[in-house]
């Protein structure tokens, strides 16, 4: 397997900080906890979008595409930083967004990732939750290609075979850092959504060989659709890079007990996190992803799925730009004195 075979647009800060959480390791009196900060990936305010976007916009540039379309919720981290990416490579960007919560909050609306999005140069419109939303972006596409745009459409959350690249190449980097520090890894954990990120990290590490456990949590759909989905896209991803049937099913496992009322709503213990992570790390999460995966991740270590001797990686996958959509969900009020 050798990524330099496919078209790369190289933006994101690579390599991502490989860093020791000790006072999260402290506090939890369990396994030695790790983090890879693939928030800090560089593109307006980082995330885990960033990778796959390396891979995706060099393929609308080979296309010669002027125009970059996309979809995602109203505080989709994807969204923006496709929007950022499309704007240092001098092309359009334009996003759908899906209200999957029906919030009416201003800030969730108009600031956060929304204001970046706009910032950017993007232009964006809306649509009702519920909706096939790759395929109403097909069709918006369409109208723009009738106008004579050069259009390159891009799936929710940059989940395709091309998008997944920039995670097996994460599953690399992770590996040679581990390496080069001679830690042994025995667990990585993330948040998974639309599964390009679970897809391609699955797919480096098992064309390694590394046999190192990687759990996703879910924020979204039930276990056996998020497990089907992540499959699927790992098994599509090995076929493109020439290692069709390196995936197995079981290698695929998502656990998507905090997921909470649905996708984008707060839950009790991922706001806990997010206060726990900023509090003991400086580290700062977001409510829709990686605070949940957070939870997860702190809640199996007190139940002792992950134990004392062992090593174990959150991977950080971003999307703090969300918080300033999601004030309020916190209760600053114990903070005035
Ligand atoms: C998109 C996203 C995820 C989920 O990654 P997928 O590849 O969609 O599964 C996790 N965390 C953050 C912050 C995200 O923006």
């Amino acid at each position: 397997m050798h990524l330099a075979r496919y078209p790369r647009r190289f933006i994101a800060h690579l390599p991502t900080p490989f860093e020791r959480m000790d006072r999260l390791t402290k506090e939890l009196n369990g396994p030695e906890i790790w983090i890879k900060r693939d928030d800090c990936t560089g593109l307006s305010t980082g995330g885990n979008k960033t990778r796959k976007l390396e891979f995706l916009m060099a393929e609308a540039e080979l296309q010669g595409a002027n125009m970059v379309i996309t979809q995602g919720a109203t505080q989709s981290n994807h969204a923006r930083q496709t929007a950022a990416f499309s704007a240092k490579l001098g092309m359009d960007c334009h996003i759908l967004l899906e209200d999957r919560t029906g919030s009416n909050n201003a800030n969730y609306n108009n600031n956060g990732n929304v204001l970046l999005d706009h910032l950017h140069g993007a232009t964006t419109e809306k649509r009702p939750g519920g909706l096939d939303m790759n395929a109403e972006m097909e069709a918006v596409a369409e109208k723009f290609r009738a106008d004579g745009k050069n259009v390159y459409t891009i799936p929710g959350g940059g989940s395709n075979p091309t998008g997944a690249l920039g995670y097996v190449n994460c599953a690399f980097e992770l590996l040679a850092q581990a390496n080069d520090q001679g830690l042994k890894l025995d667990h990585i954990v993330h948040a998974t959504g639309s599964a390009g990120t679970q897809a391609g990290l699955i797919v480096g590490l098992k064309a390694m060989n590394a046999q190192i456990p990687l759990l996703g949590i879910g924020v979204r759909a039930p276990k056996a659709k998020q497990e089907e989905n992540v499959y699927n896209l790992a098994c599509a991803t090995a076929e493109k890079l020439g290692c069709a049937g390196v995936v197995q099913r079981e290698d695929v496992v998502a656990n998507t007990d905090y997921v909470g009322e649905g996708y984008g709503i707060p839950t009790e213990s991922g706001i806990a996190a997010i206060q726990t992570f900023a509090e003991l790390e400086s580290i700062l999460l977001d409510p829709v992803y990686s605070a949940k995966g957070a939870a997860g991740f702190i809640d199996l270590i007190r139940k002792g799925r992950f134990k004392k001797g062992e090593r174990v990686v959150f991977l950080h996958t971003g999307g703090s730009a969300a918080l300033f959509g999601y004030d309020a969900a916190f209760d600053h009020k114990a903070c005035w004195v």
